[in-house]
This record gives C-alpha cells, structure tokens and sequence, in this order.
C-alpha cells in the first residue's frame, strides 16, 4: 500500500464510544482527524434521555473494567465526577425461585448517564452531524466518504450499519462484515416512591425480561426509577411497534417485584443491541484504508471492548501515518 496522503483527514463514521476512541488515537498521533455522526448527541448505545427531569440510561446498563489502558482512562472519570462505582453485586431472579445475589465485577455508572463518558472523550474533537450514505473507493485508490476524499476511512458501528454504506471499490469488504446483532427493548418505569430493595436484577427464566436496573440506585440519586431490558425473543417481533412491548414488560416487573401500577413508562427500541457470537479480531483495516471497529471486534463485546477495538484501530491506521 501507498502512503496515505497527509493532507487529507481519516473520516471516522460513528460516535460512539468506538468511534471517538479511535479519534482521540489518531489526533493523540497527529493525525488529521474528521468525525461524523448522524445522531443529534453523540454516544450512540451509550444513550440517555430525560425524563421526569433526569436522566435516564436506555442502552448500556453499565460498563466493567479489565484492561489497564481503560482503567486509566475510567480512573480519570472517576476523579472529575465523571463516572462513579455502581456495584458489584446484582439479584437474581427466577420465577418461582426465591431471590439470590451474585457478586462479580465493579460495574461502573455515570452521575449525568453513560451518554456523558462519550461526550467526556469527545470534548477535544470536533464531532460534525450527519448521515452518511456511502464510502466508495476509486480505481487510483481514493477512498471517499459521500464524495469528500479522505486518507483513511473508519466505520465505527455494527456490522449491518457498516455494510449498508459501502460502494463502488469496496465489495470485499463486505464479505467481512458478517456478524449478526440482537434487538432489545427498554422500557422505562417509575413510581412516587423507591418500593423494591435492590440495585439491578438479571431475571432467569421470564420470557418477556432480561434484566432489571434501578436507574436511582445507578446515578446515585435514589430516584423511584427502574429500566427493563427485554428477552431478545419478545424484542423481535415488536421491532415494528415496539410501544406493543411495554405492557407485556410492566406487568412482567410489576409480578417480579410485587409492585403496583407505575406512575409513567417509556419505552424504547435497540433493533440491533449486541452483537452475537464471537470475533476475536480487534478491527478491520484492509490495504485500501477501510477500517471498521466497535464492540463486534474483540473478545469483549461490551462498552469496554468498543473503547479497545476503537483504539486499537486508531493506533493502526497512526502507525501508516507515520
Ligand atoms: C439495551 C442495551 C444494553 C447494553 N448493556 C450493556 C452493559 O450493561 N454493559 C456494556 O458494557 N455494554 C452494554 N451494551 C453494549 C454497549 O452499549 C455497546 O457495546 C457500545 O456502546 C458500542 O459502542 P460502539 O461505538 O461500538 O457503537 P454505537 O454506540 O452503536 O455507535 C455507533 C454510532 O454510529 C452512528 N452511525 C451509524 N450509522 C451512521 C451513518 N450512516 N452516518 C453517521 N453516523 C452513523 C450511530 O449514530 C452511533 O452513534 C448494551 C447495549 C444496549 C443497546
């Protein structure tokens, strides 16, 4: 391959957590830099929303921490009041079974939802909205992001988003693009008053819910507040109407916790939540310039593999800067 051409920007579509890793890597090298995302905020699964005058985390629950590079970074957070320590130790609940706990890692929240991590990382890029439609590569060997050329291009989001996007030129690629993702759906719950005693609950066994968080308990102000994760297989057939699946998931919460009639719900669709299977690569880079990362690459399909994959990718692309 020819060395990349200095003038022109690594175009990174997508920030998420992923995406903006992979940025701060390359502009941490010096790297001309241009990042797009088509959402009004910035984040992507990592997304809160207001409601009841706070906010409220729809996607990722939380995130853990394993490898030292990310630990600095959260260890940065944690100092700034940017993240805090949740807990380490969820119920469990099993219809027909009495309540057990499980105690495994430290999961980690943020005080203003997951959203604000993103927007922490991003605060020293320039983040442009809008979407995207196509990434082609020219017979010379430009690779271009919607006719804008760039010296590299990162797609920074799930398999299926990414090959949606890819042109002319760029036909291989998508043969690499082959991993599927499950949809969830969160639905939003709360009360005048905190009536259950527990920080979050993965349920076994229901199959309308997965898994329960206590967004209060989460964000550290104790609001009555509770946000369901659904069953991929109730999820997919409301992917059309998905409001169909927030009465199903009440009453599911309201028989799991012997709860009355919430004051408010909100509900929310993840068509493509996480991925499924496994992929121990941590990104994509061909010759022309192509990369794609996110929490499909790597062994950890999670917050923290995204943060990995993201970087890892950034620091490739550098090194053929350099
Ligand atoms: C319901 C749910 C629960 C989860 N729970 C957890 C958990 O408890 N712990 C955990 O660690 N992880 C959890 N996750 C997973 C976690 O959210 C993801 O691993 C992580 O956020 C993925 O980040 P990413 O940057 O790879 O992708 P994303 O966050 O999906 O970012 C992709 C970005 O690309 C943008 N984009 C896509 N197409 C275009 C286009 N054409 N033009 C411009 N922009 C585009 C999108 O707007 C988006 O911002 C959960 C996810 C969901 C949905």
């Amino acid at each position: 391959m020819e060395a990349p051409s200095p003038d022109l920007p690594v175009i990174v579509v997508g920030a998420g957590i992923a995406g903006v890793a992979c940025s701060r890597a390359l502009q941490a090298a010096d790297v001309p830099v241009r990042l797009i995302d088509r959402g009004r905020r910035l984040g992507g699964r990592m997304a809160s929303r207001r409601l009841e005058g706070r906010p409220v985390d729809m996607g990722a629950s939380y995130f853990t921490v394993s490898d030292p590079r990310f630990a600095a970074v959260v260890e940065d957070w944690r100092a700034r009041g940017v993240a805090r320590e949740w807990t380490d130790t969820f119920t469990v609940l099993e219809p027909g079974s009495a309540p057990t706990t499980k105690t495994g890692p430290m999961r980690w929240s943020s005080p203003t939802g997951l959203r604000s991590v993103v927007e922490d990382l991003a605060a020293p890029l320039e983040v442009e909205q809008a979407a995207v439609e196509q990434v082609t590569l020219a017979p010379d060997g430009t690779l271009s992001v919607d006719d804008r050329p760039a010296s590299a291009v990162v797609l920074a989001m799930t398999d299926s988003q990414a090959r949606t996007l890819l042109g002319a030129g760029l036909e291989a690629d998508a043969g690499v693009l082959t991993r599927a993702s499950e949809p969830v759906i969160a639905t939003v719950a709360w009360w005048a008053e905190r009536l259950w005693d527990l920080d979050g609950a993965f349920v076994n066994g229901d199959p309308d819910l997965a898994w329960i968080a206590d967004d209060g308990a989460r964000r550290g102000d104790g609001a009555p507040c509770l946000v369901a994760h659904s069953t991929p297989e109730l999820a997919q057939p409301h992917l059309a109407d998905p409001q169909q699946a927030g009465p199903p998931m009440v009453a599911a919460l309201r028989r799991l916790l012997d709860l009355p009639e919430p004051a408010g719900t909100y509900v929310h669709r993840w068509s493509q939540a996480r991925p499924i299977g496994e992929r121990e690569a941590p990104f994509h880079l061909s010759e022309a310039g192509l990369g794609v990362c996110g929490d499909g690459w790597g062994p950890v399909s999670k917050v923290e593999g995204a943060w990995l994959s993201g970087t890892a990718l950034g620091e490739a692309i550098a090194a053929r800067h350099a």
